[in-house]
């Protein structure tokens, strides 16, 4: 063999997928075969079909060098779902990068309470506070055909995703965005709102240190943790949510798994009556939902 062709060394699709895995593996990332997959099939738009039946395909040296870029985003430890900039929640699909936190399965029995709430009471005026990737917002507004949302964030770069993903979802007609430090700049009328959601940033300063180090390198610190005991948003969202729902209107939050007590007592104090709290799939406290 010349020296010109051993330089120009052909690679197939499934050698450079297996150099993909086995570079992950020697950073030790557990997901190595899965995220490796994932990381070619998000290069080459396609699904994990066409790669198998296109596996000795002869890559061109350009994408084996932009997938090589792309692995070693991952072992830098940038998480998977910035690097394919998506997530799916609630079986859509959403863009995400690193100006907001990555939707969880978590959050999904937060949504799902709702959506049932929202069907059986027919509620229509809807306030999301902190929608961050707009995960809440834009599944509400998709399996819900009467709602109308008001989307809040502090930060104005998490309320450009949310508005990308409703656009992208076609329901930015029923999502109003609005950059608001909570419910402070909000300017609708007092008592007119069916249901307030939130899934706040409720890590305590003491758990972050616990989290994973790809979370606390990578996604918002804003949107994880309030830097103190992880109940700050709880005691100022419930207190301002009195003056904007309707009696008997909803307030619903996403948890910690340790915060289900603390989070009533506050609600109790606030005065929501009905106080309900829902465990996610794992049979964790997730969900809190209470009536005005
Ligand atoms: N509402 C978004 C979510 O559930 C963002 C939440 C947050 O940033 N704390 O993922």
């Amino acid at each position: 063999m010349s020296l010109l062709s051993n330089s120009t060394l052909e690679i197939t699709l499934h050698q450079l997928m297996t150099k993909g895995e086995q570079i992950l593996k020697a950073y030790n990332k557990h997901d190595a075969s899965i995220d490796a997959r994932l990381l070619l099939c998000h290069l080459l738009g396609c699904n994990h079909m066409s790669l198998v039946l296109n596996k000795n395909e002869i890559i061109s040296r350009q994408l084996e060098e932009t997938y090589m870029y792309l692995i070693a985003k991952r072992t830098q430890g940038m998480p998977l779902q910035y690097i394919t900039k998506s997530q799916e929640f609630m079986g859509l699909d959403f863009y995400v990068d690193e100006r907001v936190l990555i939707p969880r399965q978590d959050t999904e029995t937060l949504v799902e309470t709702v959506i049932d709430i929202i069907r059986k009471e027919k509620l229509k005026e809807i306030i999301e506070i902190g929608s961050g990737s707009g995960c809440i917002s834009v599944s509400l507004a998709h399996f819900l055909e009467d709602v109308k949302i008001t989307a809040i964030d502090i930060s104005q770069e998490a309320l450009d995703v949310t508005f990308k993903n409703a656009v992208f979802h076609g329901v930015n007609d029923r999502i109003n965005c609005v950059k608001s430090n909570l419910l402070d700049d909000y300017t609708g009328e007092p008592n007119s709102i069916d249901l307030i959601i939130s899934n706040p940033p409720y890590i305590s300063k003491d758990e972050m240190s616990s989290l994973m180090e790809e979370v606390n390198d990578y996604e918002p610190k804003l949107a994880l943790t309030d830097g103190l005991d992880g109940l700050t948003f709880y005691r100022k969202i419930s207190k301002q949510a009195k003056q904007f729902l309707k009696l008997n209107g909803i307030l619903a939050y996403e948890i910690g798994y340790n915060q289900s007590e603390a989070v009533t007592e506050i609600m109790i104090n606030e005065g929501f009556k009905d106080i309900k709290v829902i465990k996610d799939l794992a049979g964790k406290d997730r969900v809190i939902v209470a009536r005005n």
